[in-house]
Order: C-alpha cells, then sequence, then structure tokens
C-alpha cells in the first residue's frame, strides 16, 4: 500500500483502444503514476474481482470504464465499480454511447449468433454449436457470462459521474482531465462531458466553409477532395457538423470525413438526427424547379440513395444512446 489514492480502469464491451489511448499520454504515465496507485486494469495488471470486491465501498478515487454493457459479466462489473468507487467516469464512446459495439442492436443476439458462429466463412462448426451461458462437461459445469440482446451504454445501468468521449479519447484530453484532478481544483459538474469541447469539429475546422449544396453524395474512395474545401461541400458525408470538438479536427486536417466519435455536440440529443436534419437542408433543389412531384421525389430519392449505409453512417458511435437505442425486436 502507497497511500495514494487509487485508479482503476475496466474494458467492457470495447476494442480495446481506450486502454491504448491511456499509454499514449507518454511519458506523462509517470506523473500517473507519481499521484495515484494504479491498481485495477484488467489488460495491464493481475488484480481479480475478488481483490475489488474486498476494498471498502469508495475506495478506488477514480475508475475509468471504457466499453459498453454486452454481456452479464459486463454489467456485474459496472455495478461493482460504481460502488468501489468515488468517481466513475464512462472512458471513451463505448461506454458514453455504445460506438461499434452499439451497432449490434440492429440485430438481435440469435441473428449475432448465427451471423458469427454458423454464417462466418472463416468458422469450421459442423456441429452448429452456439455459445451457452452453461454447459456440461465431463470435469463438470462450466458457465460463462450471458450475452445481452441489446448493448446498453454505462448510464443505462448505473449512476455515472462523468464523461470522456472519442473512439478513443485523444491522450491530450486524457491528460487535462487527469492533471485536474491532480490540481485539486474543483471539477466540474457531475454528469458533464470532459475532456472535450463544446461547440462542433466544424468549429476547429480549418476547411473553407461556403454555401453547401449538395446534389450527390460520395463514398471516400470515389473521389479526391480538395485540399481546402469543407468535406461535406464536396459530397464526402463529414459528421463534423452533429460532432463534439476537442480532437483538433484530425481527421479533415487529413483529407478524411469526420465520422463522428466524439458524439453529438452540447445541446443535441441525438448526434444521427442532428446529422440528417443537416443533410436534409443542403441537398441541392435548385435542379427541381419546374419539375413534376413524381420527378422531384426521384431526383431527392437518387440523392438520398447515394448515402451509403445510413445507419451505419449516422449512428456509428451512438445508436444505444439515440431515441431510438436499438430496432424493434420481434
Ligand atoms: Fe470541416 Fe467536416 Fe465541418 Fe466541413 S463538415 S467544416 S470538413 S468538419
Amino acid at each position: 500500500m502507497t497511500g495514494k489514492p487509487k485508479i482503476g480502469m475496466y474494458w467492457a464491451a470495447s476494442c480495446g483502444g481506450c486502454e491504448i489511448a491511456l499509454v499514449n499520454i507518454n511519458e506523462k504515465i509517470i506523473d500517473l503514476d507519481a499521484n495515484f496507485d494504479f491498481m485495477f486494469c484488467p489488460c495491464l495488471l493481475d488484480t481479480k474481482k475478488r481483490d475489488i470486491k474486498e476494498l471498502p465501498d469508495e475506495s478506488i478515487f477514480i475508475t475509468f470504464f471504457n466499453g459498453g454493457i454486452r454481456t452479464e459479466e459486463n454489467e456485474e462489473m459496472a455495478h461493482l465499480l460504481r460502488k468501489k468507487s468515488k468517481i466513475l467516469i464512462a472512458f471513451g464512446s463505448c461506454a458514453y454511447e455504445g460506438c461499434i459495439p452499439g451497432l449490434a442492436n440492429l440485430s438481435s443476439r440469435d441473428e449475432l449468433f448465427k451471423t458469427v458462429y454458423l454464417d462466418n466463412p472463416s468458422i469450421d462448426n459442423p456441429l452448429g454449436i452456439l455459445p451457452v451461458p452453461e454447459s456440461d462437461v465431463p470435469e463438470g459445469s462450466l458457465e460463462i457470462p450471458r450475452f445481452y440482446d441489446t448493448l446498453r451504454t454505462l448510464s443505462q445501468v448505473v449512476d455515472v459521474d462523468y464523461f470522456i468521449p472519442g473512439c478513443p479519447p485523444e491522450p491530450k484530453q486524457i491528460w487535462n482531465v487527469i492533471e485536474l484532478v491532480i490540481s485539486g481544483a474543483a471539477l466540474p459538474p457531475k454528469k458533464s462531458i470532459i475532456g472535450a469541447g463544446a461547440s462542433s469539429v466544424c468549429e476547429e475546422c480549418d476547411r473553407k466553409k461556403s454555401e453547401k449544396k449538395i446534389e450527390r453524395f460520395y463514398r471516400n474512395y470515389e473521389i479526391i477532395p480538395e485540399k481546402e474545401k469543407c468535406l461535406l461541400e464536396q459530397g464526402l458525408i463529414c459528421m463534423g457538423i452533429a460532432t463534439r470538438d476537442g480532437c483538433g479536427a484530425l481527421c479533415p486536417k487529413v483529407n478524411m470525413p469526420c465520422t463522428g466519435c466524439y458524439g453529438p455536440p452540447e445541446g443535441v440529443l441525438d448526434q444521427g438526427a442532428k446529422m440528417v436534419a443537416a443533410l436534409g437542408s443542403i441537398i441541392d433543389i435548385d435542379g427541381i424547379k419546374g419539375l413534376e412531384d413524381a420527378n422531384i421525389i426521384e431526383k431527392i430519392d437518387r440523392t438520398i440513395e447515394s448515402i451509403p449505409d445510413p445507419s451505419g453512417l449516422f449512428y456509428k458511435y451512438s445508436l444505444a444512446d439515440s431515441i431510438l437505442k436499438r430496432r424493434t425486436l420481434p
């Protein structure tokens, strides 16, 4: 025991990029270690669940919880870490709003299992075996955590103090949060989004913006965009308009559209709906003047059809936390 406040990081339904992002604070990790006892992080340390259970309540000063709640085990750990942590932070897009694992809410558990374990061209499963929570084997009974139909965000399961957005969060933003805690300064009000801005990526993007009028949309590989002009004005679906700032507009800087990983800006409830509304107002309607109704509909449909995979595009990160949350189950 060092006497330093304890800090932990847990990995639920996510890819592990959040752990990499923490390590990417580089030499600041030494300052982190100087100020905290980093005592729980399953991908780095061998601390066991029973060690956490034995701790007094609220004895971990901060827990960064990354990942959505996909399984019974994720849910159990969310409750355990809530109880044992003074400050519980939903760290990264998966914990905050579901992120890519949350896109699976467009399918049911049975559909997911069928795709992964039966129809997957790289799997050899002639007996069609699917995961089940309990299996009897000669050595006894084996248990694995139940897999839920719906992925939930951390705050849909337990009370969360703060949210750090990003897929993954930018290291400088992570450090800003840690530094703020170390400084002893007053923390923002509970439930705040921290380690990010409040406006949109467009605000921190240097590209030239003018009137937007779009006749058709393009996938990234279909055009080489001009380097200085707004990508959306060139027909690439850049989510910057519906995405919280704080990353430094990293993707538009390298000629790639923002995909929306920082979630909706302050005051926006549903990132996908915001983007759909924005696109509705920039589709070029000059060409429809004088056309018959049927031709107008056909022209607008053609523009909309040039948007590939709308749900995967507009809700890539936020479906689980959107107004819809998931596709209705039969
Ligand atoms: Fe920049 Fe994209 Fe916003 Fe255009 S839409 S200003 S490219 S962030």
